[in-house]
């Protein structure tokens, strides 16, 4: 028998007590009535006040609710079902018995992602944000289970680090903490529809969900959450580490930087408010603007490097040499090499790249000056800060020093005393050296992240987020280049406006989500059956337009009937059934008297209504003013 099962039936899982299992109980059967339910939920004031609270912050700007049957029919059931369920593991499960498992850190993040959940709900469409809430505040209870079934194992695994891996989990326990969330996520009745992103939530790529899905976007959105509740709870010098990443998944679902910011900030508010009323702890997180405005001192591998210097002195007489090693040696934070001749200190900074090099002038062989100039002319060698031990006083002196580059000189016989002097001028250099350094650095990661992301968003401006195909804006844009290539060379441009018929049929009695998965059919036989070279897209809704160059109207009439009877024979899985929908199309033709692109669409759309006014399923098409029914 698998783990999974077994624990299953030996109870050991994190689930719902009291009010909250009485829900859950009595909503699968189908006669609950709402009556009984509000009875339930009345007769625990802490749900009751938590669930007012939810139905009250989901309904901004609307007449507060007071009453518990007005909160869940503002909610559905769905929700509260699943919000009194996560509620009460909230309330059991505050501490328990592994000692590395942060308890109370565990569930501001998953607070965290909660309030990200329902806030992108509210923006993404894709299921009700009071359901997204609940599903965020369990997308990781597995972890919970995990510290609750095997405290001490699991403590052993925390102990290598903050977060442990799947593999690492499976290797020592046989399971790991998705799969333990996807079974209480079953258990306490969340659709599978809303369990299979969670599931795959800290794996992306793993999902072989379709591209533009539903599953997929829903996917997506829990990552976002999940690593917005990482930045949040992260130490501040790491904060700005992790907003070029949240840019780049926010990009993936259609939010620029400034909806970003929007929605941090309204997540941290929420979470302020939320953690107050489950008596979950909150942290300070700076404004986004602040921390896009500061990233260099947040920044990460703050320059450590600036403490300690790399010294190399180059010396060939016995006193300067006892001299040196003596004044250099007691210097802190530095670490100091040395050479006996130029030759080997040419050969010893190749190896170590100091950032400081003290040489005496007199040397036989390579002296001094000539080790200076040696490094200077290396491209490396540039920002060494050098000092030479010379009494410069001669014009000849002046200028080996200027020769050099040098950045000081001190006389020998005031080394003793000034050296450590100038070389506090020599740390202060490298210091601000090492900075800018890390700054510029920093710069460039920022620059190629940006440059990146606005990639990234210029082609999500131009893609429909469902169906791959190119948006209506895009759309427009490849007519008016067709049109004015037209133009030009006097070659043909047609278009199909296509309309599916009577979808909101499918909608009302298979669900939305059955609606998009039959888009997704229908936009992809589209694809398929248009010509690589037509643009087709998405106009909005449940409307497509295939722009074709180069196409006379007969042969496009051809491709329009093709395109109609593939679209027919089309057949979408739901439940026991086989769902088919059919299409209309409007065609027109670039016409001499047309005045612009605007004139072609609106002739295709006389074209597409005629066609649904006499019946559907059915391609109609618009010629010198007339229309012609064919099909
Ligand atoms: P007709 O044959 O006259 O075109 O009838 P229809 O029902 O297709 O037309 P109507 O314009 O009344 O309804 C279009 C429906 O398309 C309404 C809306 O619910 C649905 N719809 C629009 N966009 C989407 C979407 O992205 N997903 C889903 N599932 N439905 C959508
Ligand atoms: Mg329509
Ligand atoms: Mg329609």
């Amino acid at each position: 028998m698998k783990a999974i099962e077994q624990l299953r039936i030996n109870g050991g899982l994190p689930s719902p007590k009291g009010v909250a299992l009485a829900i859950m109980q009595i909503s699968r059967r189908d006669d609950a009535t709402l009556e009984e339910i509000s009875r339930l939920v009345q007769s625990d004031p802490v749900t009751s006040g938590r669930l007012l609270h939810m139905a009250n912050a989901a309904s901004v700007g609307a007449r507060p609710l007071a009453s518990i049957p007005e909160a869940i029919i503002r909610l559905g059931l769905a929700a509260v079902r699943q919000l009194a369920m996560g509620f009460s593991l909230v309330d059991q499960y505050r501490s328990g018995a592994c000692k590395s498992f942060d308890y109370p850190r565990f569930w501001s993040h998953s607070l965290l992602m909660a309030v990200a959940m329902q806030e992108l709900g509210k923006r993404v469409r894709l299921a009700s944000p009071d359901e997204l809430f609940a599903c965020g505040l369990l997308a990781r209870i597995g972890q919970l289970a995990l510290a609750t079934l095997y405290p001490e194992e699991y403590a052993q695994l925390l102990q290598r680090g903050d977060e442990t891996t799947v593999e690492a989990e499976r290797q020592l326990l046989h399971v790991d903490h998705n799969e333990l969330t996807a079974v209480i996520l079953e258990d306490c009745g969340i659709p599978r529809a809303l369990a299979e992103p969670v599931f795959f939530h800290e794996n992306v790529e793993a999902a072989s969900f379709a591209e533009g899905s539903r599953p997929y976007q829903l996917t997506r959105l829990f990552h976002l959450a999940r690593r917005l509740a990482d930045l949040s709870l992260a130490p501040d010098e790491q904060r700005t580490q992790h907003i070029g990443e949240l840019m780049l998944l926010g990009g993936k679902i259609g939010l620029d930087a400034g909806e970003l910011g929007i929605l941090l900030d309204q997540v941290h508010a929420q979470w302020h408010d939320w953690s107050a009323v489950l008596h979950v702890p909150d942290g300070k997180v700076p404004a986004f603007a602040d921390l896009l405005a500061n990233p260099v001192a947040a920044a990460d591998g703050a320059p450590a490097a600036v403490e300690v210097s790399r010294v190399l002195w180059v010396a060939s007489a016995a006193p300067v040499r006892a001299m040196l090693t003596e004044i250099l040696g007691g210097m802190p934070d530095q670490v100091v090499h040395s050479a006996s001749s130029g030759e080997e200190g040419l050969a010893l900074a190749v190896q170590l790249m100091p950032q400081v090099v003290i040489a005496d002038s007199r040397m036989p062989g390579l002296d001094g000056w000539a080790l200076c100039r040696a490094l200077r002319a290396t491209p490396w060698g540039q920002s060494i800060y050098l000092i030479v031990l010379a009494s410069v006083t001669s014009e000849t002196e002046i200028r080996l020093a200027t020769e050099a580059q040098i950045n000081d000189c001190v006389s020998p016989a005031q080394a003793a005393r000034m050296l450590p002097l100038r070389m506090g001028a020599a740390r202060q250099y490298v210091k601000l050296l090492t900075q800018w350094e890390h700054d510029r650095a920093q710069l460039k990661r920022f620059s190629a992240e940006l440059a990146m992301s606005n990639r990234k968003l210029q082609h999500y401006a131009l893609i429909d987020q469902l169906t791959g195909l190119q948006n209506r804006r895009s759309g427009m844009e490849s007519l008016a280049q067709a049109w004015s290539m037209a133009e030009r060379s006097g070659d043909s441009v047609t278009m199909m406006m296509i309309d599916i018929d009577r979808f909101k049929e499918v909608n009302d009695t298979h669900g939305h989500a059955v609606g998009d998965q039959v888009l997704l059919e229908v936009a992809r036989t589209i694809r398929r059956s248009a010509r690589k070279e037509d643009a087709v897209c998405r106009m909005g809704g449940e409307e497509f337009l295939v722009i074709c160059r180069n196409a006379d109207l007969s042969s496009s009439l051809h491709a329009a009937e093709r395109l109609r009877k593939a679209v027919a024979s089309v057949r979408v899985a739901v439940e026991d059934q086989q769902l088919g929908v059919t299409i209309s199309i409007g065609l027109a033709a670039r016409e001499d008297g047309m005045a612009d692109p605007g004139a072609l669409v609106n002739a295709a759309d006389k074209a597409l209504y005629a066609a649904k006014k006499k019946g559907r399923n059915r391609t109609c098409r618009y010629e010198d003013g007339k229309l012609y029914l064919e099909g």
